[in-house]
């Protein structure tokens, strides 16, 4: 799980504090930020959200951590499309698949 954007963006950011489930609040990178006000949260699919109360834009927020727009997203390996086609092969021999 350590592969998850969130994870990413958490390391890169300083005063990290827990405000609920998958939510966050951290130290703005983008602006000399004393009380933090930046708001981390993950969104569909693992998506990382990042807003910054002081209105500071996404763009560099990202720029700040180091990071490009799609260091939010969840990567999309191969590997999982072919455990899937493995899966379903499976099933299919079960006869899981027919049953369904
Ligand atoms: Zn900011």
């Amino acid at each position: 799980m350590t592969n998850q954007p969130i994870d990413r963006v958490l390391a890169r950011l300083e005063a990290v504090h827990s405000s609920g489930d998958q939510n966050w609040i951290a130290r703005c990178p983008a602006h000399d930020d004393r009380n933090p006000s930046l708001s981390v949260g993950v969104g569909r699919e693992g998506r990382v959200l990042l807003k910054c109360h002081a209105g500071c834009d996404h763009h560099s927020i990202l720029e700040a951590l180091e990071l490009s727009p799609r260091d939010l997203f969840a990567e999309i390996p191969e590997e999982p499309c072919a455990t899937r086609v493995e899966i379903v092969a499976f099933a299919w021999h079960r006869g899981a698949v027919a049953a369904a």
